[in-house]
């Protein structure tokens, strides 16, 4: 068994960096400070430590949190990663970016995301289930369909959250499926839910080239990441004509100036191959594929990815931030002096918890969505977000990032203040 290697000890505090843009906007939009004070605190914080039998009789203790930024314009929204380097900060950080990214899309959710440290690489399929089902239990209390809504996030899949759904409907003692989205089909899942993500951000591109004069058509593609987004992303990106010239995943990256046969990395990944046995293809690390010259660049893994140290080196013409705070404050400032348009994460993957409001939808009505209603009304939902993202910018004169987090904090500003303090 592989471990998954480790990737993030350096990275800066990603809760800063969340807190850091919420400021500029805050200034920007002359927030009152109590208000302010309120939406740079997470609203509830769940950090449980609990046992998991495993496979060869011995008990191991495992720590997972469950983070609620603010519910006031509708219940918590938010994935569930299982990775070594999970972190209450971090954990905070991606549950703040929710609340931006619901609001952002006007989806009546609020933010949420949850984190157990783990490799689960690690574990067998059985101690998988067992430690997801302990997870929800811990959590369970804070959960619901009402309350706070999960879904997949890095190395959690359908399966996981069909084992969250079972779990908290054993404890209820009747079938809950609208406590989770990203669940299998059979099970209440949502048409197009797990290709939501990666054609949000296909969509989401294609739009940027339209605002920036690149043909979409040949227009050179490098990827990072080709788990759950990445992988539909590059699928899209190249059915719509674009030369995918690199991709990577943990292990390393691979390129081809005259592209990548994305079918067969496709392949390769769903056999649990790596992507330096797809032909033609030049070995390169992680860091070499992010500076190498091409039109778009898609940071889809991890958080902190373009950093100081290698902003000045990218050669992308746009920016589309699939991952989650792919992009350092002290980068995403390189990126504006040199001119270079950065998507933000809250507008470029919020197609994942587009489909999953669709999926609470249909879960909450036994009615279900045919594959092409759901894609057609993410579609005008992420053209329309993306519209008025661009709005925003031309009439403030401002970047991208600061655009969407203008429009998104507004929302929750408004609902905080409509809602007021209770009691
Ligand atoms: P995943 O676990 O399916 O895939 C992650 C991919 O990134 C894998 O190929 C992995 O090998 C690779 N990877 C991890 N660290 C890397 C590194 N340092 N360098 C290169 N490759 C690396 O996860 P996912 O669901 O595709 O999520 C990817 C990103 O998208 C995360 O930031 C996640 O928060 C964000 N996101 C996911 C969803 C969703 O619906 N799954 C929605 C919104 C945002």
């Amino acid at each position: 068994m592989t471990t998954l290697p480790k990737t993030s000890d350096h990275l800066p505090n990603l809760f800063n960096q969340a807190l850091k843009q919420f400021d500029v906007a805050a200034n920007h939009l002359q927030i009152e400070e109590g208000v302010r004070s309120l939406l740079r605190t997470p609203k509830r914080e769940m950090t449980v430590h609990f046992p998991v039998r495993m496979d060869d009789g011995s008990i191991k203790m495992f720590t997972g949190y469950r983070v609620q930024h603010n519910i006031n314009r509708g219940p918590a929204k938010g994935g569930i990663r299982y990775d070594t380097h999970v972190s209450l900060d971090e954990v905070r950080a991606l549950s703040m970016w929710m609340t931006w990214k619901c609001a952002l899309l006007n989806v009546p959710f609020g933010g949420a995301k949850g984190g157990v440290i783990v490799d689960p690489t690690q574990l067998s399929a059985a101690e998988l289930e067992r430690l997801t089902r302990r997870y929800t239990t811990e959590i369970a209390e804070i959960i619901g369909p009402e309350r706070d809504i999960p879904a997949p996030d890095m190395n959690t899949n359908p399966q996981v959250m069909g084992w969250i759904m079972d779990t908290y409907s054993m404890h209820r003692g009747y079938t809950v499926p609208a406590v989770v989205t990203g669940k299998p089909l059979e099970i209440g899942g949502s048409m197009g839910r797990t290709e939501a993500t990666g054609r949000g951000v296909f969509l989401v591109t294609r739009e940027a080239c339209r605002a920036h004069h690149i043909d979409l058509a040949g227009a050179r593609v490098i990827i990072q990441g080709f788990g759950n987004v990445g992988s539909i992303a590059a699928k899209l990106l190249a059915e719509a004509g674009c030369t995918i010239v690199g991709l990577s995943d943990i292990y390393g990256a691979i390129y081809n100036e005259q592209g990548i046969d994305v079918t067969e990395a496709l392949l390769i990944a769903r056999n649990h191959g790596h992507l330096q046995d797809v032909h033609g293809v030049q070995s390169l690390s992680n860091q070499e594929l992010l500076e190498q010259p091409c039109d778009i660049l898609i940071p889809a893994a991890t958080e902190g990815q373009l950093t100081a140290s290698n902003a000045k080196y990218i050669q992308a013409r746009c920016i589309v931030e699939a991952a989650n705070g792919p992009t350092t404050t002290e980068a995403d400032t390189i990126f504006q002096t040199r001119g270079i348009p950065v998507i933000p994460d809250i507008l470029a993957n919020a197609g994942g918890v587009v489909v999953s409001y669709f999926e609470w939808v249909q879960n909450q009505q036994g009615f279900f969505w045919t594959e092409d209603e759901v894609n057609s009304r993410l579609e005008q939902m992420m053209t329309q977000s993306f519209a008025a993202v661009t709005a925003t910018c031309a009439e403030q004169h401002c970047p991208y990032r600061l655009g969407a987090y203008l429009l998104a904090v507004q929302r929750v500003v408004a609902a905080t203040q409509l809602r007021s303090v209770y009691p």
